[in-house]
């Protein structure tokens, strides 16, 4: 057995936490540090829940996830995010990373995270965006503005985008614009947590809510 945030391995028995349904294992010292990342609706309209705050042993492991292709994280935190999809849910759409980091990087946690989420969900993968090739001229406007997605076909109504963090959520705004409307909710792994100074946003339960600027590389 492995914790699936800091991926201790064969930790003494009986300090391995299992969720309710016996899905995850996470070991105390990561359970403990682990904040539910609740929900914001970002000014695009776009609901969005995130399972954990982006911070501790979680931050590591997205880390991990994102530069050295740690597939226990996608896998093991996947089935918890699956709680966190909207009644009605038809199909998952992976948020892709951009090329150049995927082909340096050779992960793409978007992609890993979407499809094990829907097969934890039973639900189609609709792989619908692409992600440009960013030029490095171009670097500059994604950095301020997110990426700019192409869709290669229109994603079923009630499909949910998923990501692996949320930042400033202009990233998720600008994939949902790219599905043409058919998309109205995400899902991400964890959440920059509020008040850092970034970008204002609105939380879904209509206090203000403002979230750490710094962006996270894609
Ligand atoms: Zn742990």
């Amino acid at each position: 057995m492995v914790c699936v945030v800091c991926g201790w391995w064969n930790p003494p028995v009986g300090t391995l936490w299992k969720d309710p349904a016996g899905r995850s294992a996470v070991c105390p010292g990561c359970q403990a540090s682990l904040q539910p990342g609740g929900e914001v609706r970002l000014p695009s309209g776009v609901l969005v829940r995130s399972l954990l705050v982006h911070e501790g042993p979680i931050r590591k492991a997205v880390h991990a996830m994102k530069y050295r292709g740690a597939d226990r994280v996608a896998w093991g935190l996947a089935p918890l995010m699956a709680d966190l999809l909207p009644k009605g849910a038809t199909a998952v759409v992976p948020v892709p990373r951009s090329l150049p980091r995927r082909a340096r990087f050779g992960t793409d946690p978007g992609r890993a995270l979407a499809t094990a989420l829907a097969r934890t969900a039973v639900l189609p993968v609709a792989d619908v965006l692409r992600a440009p090739v960013l030029h490095r001229s171009q670097i500059r406007s994604r950095r301020r503005g997110g990426l700019r997605f192409r869709s290669v076909a229109r994603p079923p109504g009630g499909a949910v985008l998923v990501d692996d963090v949320l930042t400033t959520g202009a990233t998720l705004s600008a994939a949902a614009g790219a599905c043409g409307g058919a998309v109205t909710a995400a899902v991400t792994l964890t959440r920059s947590r509020p008040g850092g100074g970034g970008k204002s946003l609105r939380s879904a339960h209509g206090g203000p809510d403002t979230r750490a600027g710094n962006p996270v590389d894609r």
